[in-house]
């Protein structure tokens, strides 16, 4: 099998999408998530088309949501019209949430052996009667377009080609479209949990920082930040990282999604980071929403594309 790494084969060699600041306070450059997600998206469906003229066949991406989660069933149709907006075909299957754990397992056996299916995610969070863990693990780690498969996880760390998880790889795009080289810097990451934190320092260890993981039991965590020439937030905590945490010159990637209640009882997205107060210190910074969040899909869509290649033993673009 050829596996590929994003961080030596990617393809998204487009230059910053960033632009200045409009607030009087801001130093920093604004990351564009939006506009480089939809530079992936168009680097994909370029690789896409190419595919279906030279091979003759076009890369299907299997989406399972159980159950009726408002959420899921928003995040999985934005899934769904991105994977066809690339020329992918994209498969979902519905299941009502009393479906029975045997019943979930029989489908992603059913998909693991379809040849048209070459990613498979299983929309998390499922029903409590069934063991996530393991519909997770039953999935053929060459279709796990999550990166969640304790197989891809270990050959993630051990630095043979996986698939990694996409919000992280989603985080380093973003980076990189700052600064294509991120080799020698000081890497701060705040949170460690297996989806974000842990495969962010993966990947960063990847593009040859130096990468310390901070969590809720670092001692004096603003002077460990103070440290860093890229901050990596995934804290869950809205405005966690304050102004005065940032070195001078850092970038400065925010992954938090917090929805904070304002006046009037409505609710706002915040990022972990404080935004305005950072945007004056650092020298990028990504805004919440329209950072890191649209980078998810892209690079879910990435690694369908990546997966295809891997199963038809291309060379690996993606
Ligand atoms: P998580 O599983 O709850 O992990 C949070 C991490 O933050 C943990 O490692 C925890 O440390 C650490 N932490 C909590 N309180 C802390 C404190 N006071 N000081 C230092 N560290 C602290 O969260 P997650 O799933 O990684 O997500 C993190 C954020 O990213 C959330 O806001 C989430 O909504 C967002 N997110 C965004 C996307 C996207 O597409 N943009 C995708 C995934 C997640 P311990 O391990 O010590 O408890």
């Amino acid at each position: 099998m050829i596996f590929g790494w994003f961080g030596r084969k990617s393809a998204h060699k487009e230059k910053p999408t960033a632009k200045e600041d409009t607030s009087s306070m801001a130093n920093a450059r604004i990351i564009d998530g939006k506009a480089v997600a939809a530079q992936v998206r168009a680097d994909i469906a370029a690789k896409v088309a190419a595919l279906k003229s030279a091979n003759g066949f076009t890369p299907g991406l299997a989406v399972v949501l159980v159950g009726e989660d408002p959420a899921s069933k928003v995040y999985v149709r934005n899934k769904g019209a991105q994977t066809k907006e690339v020329g992918m075909n994209s498969i979902e299957h519905k299941l009502p949430a009393e479906t029975s754990e045997a019943d979930i397992l029989a489908l992603v056996d059913s998909l693991n052996k379809d040849p048209a299916i070459n990613g498979i995610l299983v929309q998390l969070p499922l029903p409590k009667h069934v063991d996530a863990e393991k519909v997770l693990n039953a999935i053929d780690p060459g279709k796990d377009v999550d990166g969640f498969h304790p197989v891809n996880v270990g050959r993630l760390w051990i630095g043979e080609a996986a698939l990694a998880p996409c919000t992280p790889t989603g985080s380093v795009i973003l980076a990189k479209s700052v600064q294509e080289n991120l080799s020698g810097m000081n890497a701060v990451i705040i949170g460690r949990s297996n989806i974000v934190g842990k495969p962010m320092a993966a990947l960063l260890l990847r593009e040859n920082c130096t990468v310390t993981i901070a969590h809720s039991r670092t001692k004096d965590i603003a002077s460990v930040v103070r440290g860093a020439d890229l901050v990596i937030a995934a804290v869950g905590i809205a405005e966690f990282v304050k102004g005065d945490w940032i070195k001078p010159g850092a970038i400065v990637i925010d992954v938090g999604i917090n929805r904070v209640e304002v006046p009037g009882g409505k609710a706002k997205l915040k990022g972990d980071v404080a935004y305005d107060e950072a945007a004056a210190i650092a020298s990028a910074i990504t805004p919440v929403p329209g950072g890191v969040g649209p980078m998810t899909i892209a690079c879910l869509l990435k690694n369908t594309l990546q997966a295809a290649q891997m199963q038809h033993r291309l060379a690996i673009t993606a």
